[in-house]
Parts: C-alpha cells; structure tokens; sequence
C-alpha cells in the first residue's frame, strides 16, 4: 500500500516536472492550518514532505501565514507580543517568503496572500514560481471553546471555526483553478498529494498532443477539439466504427513496410548473420527485396556494412529504451 502510493506520487511529480517545469528541490508554500495540523500530527514537517513529494523540498511561510498565526496566539503579558507557537518551525527549518500587497507591506488576509503568490496574474493563470501548496483540513485551536457550557461563546467558537473551514476549502478549490499546482493536504492524521486538478490535466493533455501553448486557452482548445470530434462522431456512429479501422490498420503497414524492405535488403544475404531473424516478420516484404537484390548485387553488398551498422545501432535503441522504462516503472 505505502509502496503504491510513492509510487503513484512520483509519477505525479513527474507529470508536474514535464508539463509545468518543476524541479527539485520543490518549493513548498505552507499555510497556517498545514503547521497546526504537522504539530498535533507529531510529523517532522520536511522529511514529511519529501516522502510526499518523492523529493527534495524547500518549505517557505509568507508573511501574511506568519502574521495569521501570530495573531492567533495568546498575548505574552511580560513582552506584549504574542507567544512564539509550539508549532511555528525556526526560521532555518522554515524561510519566510517575504510578500508585498501594498505600499505599507501590511499583512493581507492568508488565503488571498496564498494564491496571489500561487497565480500572480490572474489573467494568464500560471504558477510562475512554481509553487506546491501545502495545506491542511483547520484544527481546533487550545482558545476555541467548542465545548463550552456558555452557549454564547461556544456559539462564536463555532462560527468561528467555520469560517475557518470555509476558508480552507476556497484556497484549495483556488489553488486547483491555477493549472500546474501540486496541492499536499493533511486530513486527520494522513499527508496525501492530491490528483492533478482538471486544469491541470487538461493541459498535460495539450502539451502530450504537442500543442506548446501555455495556460488556460491551450487547455480549453483541447476541450473544445475533443468536444467538436465526439460530436462529429456521434453524428454517424456507423462512420465512426468503420473509420478508424480502415484508416488507421492498412496505412502503418504500408508504410512500414518500405522501411523493413530496405533494411532487410541485406537480410537475406545475412542469414549468415544470426542477429536478425526477427525482423524477418515481414517475411513477404523480402521476396520483393530478392528481386531488387538480384538486379543490382554488387552495390547491395557495399551497402550490407553500413546497413549492418546502422541496423545493429537502432536494434541497440529500444532494447536501452526498454531497459531505462523498467527502472523507471
Ligand atoms: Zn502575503
């Protein structure tokens, strides 16, 4: 199960690093509620994030996330300043990722500050910076009285936690909106990666197609061209089974063919050579080849060398190919 789950993890990440241009170590933006939640977890905050992550991680905390979980914290009377939390890592074990909303530099509200880094514009929607959101399901605070006998304040207690709640679940449908955001999440006691969001995949899905458009118009392009081809198909479902069958089985055969012919031209004079009785398949082809063959023998056996070398180089390919697919699996 835990095997499975790196697994699928890493193939995640890699999906992120091909379509979005992420690279280790990754850069992990940590809100309030995901240190809350890493605390009363007793989980180590950045190894934490690298078994998630399947790789090296760079946490950071905004000063906006800072300033909300100061103001969260009980007034130290000595100092007048809040209590340093329990929960708060040293700054060598958690950066600050110095933010700026206005003029002043005062603190904004966590979530707005979150996904202004997260998409600094709204209207190419990119992840510039190639943040990993890490966030968390809100947990109870030591001043939250939810049990309180005092209706009154557990009343407040209640709406309070609440619009913490509702606050936590727009960051994350925020962040999912910006395509190319992973998003690590702690509920209850277990830290997951959430799948690619729909944004994301759909422009994964541009970008294997080979459309290098960036951002949401290259993605809505696939959805449209998807849409428009299902449409076309459905309209005459009988075109539609033929269709594919006919184009596509003849014409890779057809077109294969002529390659094998002239590679295979020196295979039947190489049945010497035992290295290649495979690409004998197409065994047809090679009765076709005797005739050219036996028309112009000598200038096919000056070329029999260089074929052979080049044969033996491209047979080398895929087999390394499928070696490095294996490790890679
Ligand atoms: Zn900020």
């Amino acid at each position: 199960m835990r095997a499975k789950r790196s697994k699928k993890y890493r193939k995640l990440m890699h999906q992120y690093e091909m379509t979005f241009g992420f690279h280790e170590p990754y850069q992990v933006l940590v809100d309030s509620n995901f240190l809350r939640a890493v605390h009363q977890f007793k989980m180590d905050l950045i190894p934490a994030l690298e078994r998630t992550l399947q790789g090296k991680v760079k946490p950071l905390l905004s000063k906006c996330s800072l300033a909300a979980i100061m103001a969260a914290q009980p007034i130290n009377p000595r100092t007048n300043n809040p209590f340093r939390p329990q929960h708060l890592p040293p700054p060598t074990v958690l950066p600050l990722r110095h933010c700026s909303h206005n003029e002043d530099d005062t603190p904004i509200d966590e979530v707005e500050c979150l996904l202004s880094l997260l998409c600094p514009n709204t209207e190419t929607m990119r992840n510039k910076e190639h943040y990993t959101l890490a966030t968390a399901e809100p947990v109870a605070l030591a001043h939250d009285e939810l049990d309180s006998n005092d209706a009154k304040k557990r009343r407040r207690a209640e709406a309070a936690f609440n619009e913490r709640n509702e606050k936590s679940s727009a960051l994350r449908s925020g962040a999912r909106s910006i395509p190319g955001v992973p998003i690590v999440y702690v509920k209850r006691s277990v830290m997951v990666l959430e799948p690619l969001s729909i944004p994301s995949e759909r422009v994964r899905i541009g970008v294997e197609k080979g459309k290098f458009k960036t951002g949401v118009q290259a993605a809505l392009d696939v959805v449209s061209n998807l849409k428009r081809k299902r449409d076309d198909e459905e309209e005459d479902p009988v075109s539609r089974t033929r269709g594919p069958k006919k184009a596509r089985g003849p014409n890779p055969l057809s077109m294969k063919k002529p390659k094998s012919r002239a590679k295979q031209t020196p295979d039947q004079e190489g049945k010497k050579t035992k290295s290649r009785p495979k690409e004998s398949e197409a065994g047809g082809d090679l009765d076709n080849a005797d005739g050219e063959t036996t028309s112009m023998p000598k200038t096919k056996r000056k070329r029999r060398h260089k074929n052979t070398k080049t044969e033996a180089d491209s047979t080398e390919i895929p087999a390394e190919s499928l070696t490095t697919g294996g490790i890679e699996d």
